[in-house]
């Protein structure tokens, strides 16, 4: 993890673009994303998105999964991406910030995060993500508290093509 003086040396390049809503002044490298699927994806509530807790039968299935707000629910999750992207400037600053399911999805190719979850290992597409990795981007980020945690999520990536 950065160190918060590094952090705060890149957040200080922000710019607000709306209310909430910071983009970065120059161009970042995407230095690495969480490669295992517990930090890539969680399995959501069908109805809010809010992570479902899955309940495993004798088969080792996961059908039944269990919301806080909606309570039980048959049938196989479905899986939402929260992916944590490492990014740098220069300097060799660096924040992470997580990147959630429509924004991974389509940096990804397309592939669905049910679809990644349901990957074999060895599959050439587990590295899907990887691809990212020293990848310079346009980032725009929103920030949040809560309590004395701060987190950062990414809004809009933009990977430039050289
Ligand atoms: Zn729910």
């Amino acid at each position: 993890m950065a160190t918060s003086n590094n952090e705060e040396m890149l957040l200080s390049e922000l710019e607000q673009v709306s209310d909430g809503t910071y983009a970065f002044t120059r161009p970042l490298t995407l230095v690495t994303c969480a490669l295992s699927p517990e930090y890539v994806c969680y399995p959501a509530c069908k109805i809010c998105n809010r992570k479902v807790l899955l309940e495993t039968t004798k088969g080792g299935h996961h059908n039944v999964s269990i919301c806080s707000v909606h309570g039980r629910q048959k049938g196989t999750a479905v899986y939402k991406y929260a992916t944590g992207l490492l990014f740098a400037d220069h300097k060799g600053n660096e924040v992470w910030a997580t990147g959630f399911d429509q924004l991974v999805q389509e940096v990804v190719g397309g592939m669905t995060a049910s679809d990644y979850m349901s990957l074999k290992s060895g599959d050439e597409r587990y590295q899907s993500l990887n691809v990212l990795r020293g990848k310079q981007a346009r980032v725009t980020i929103r920030k949040t508290t809560k309590g004395d945690y701060r987190n950062y999520t990414v809004i809009a990536l933009e990977i430039i093509h050289s």
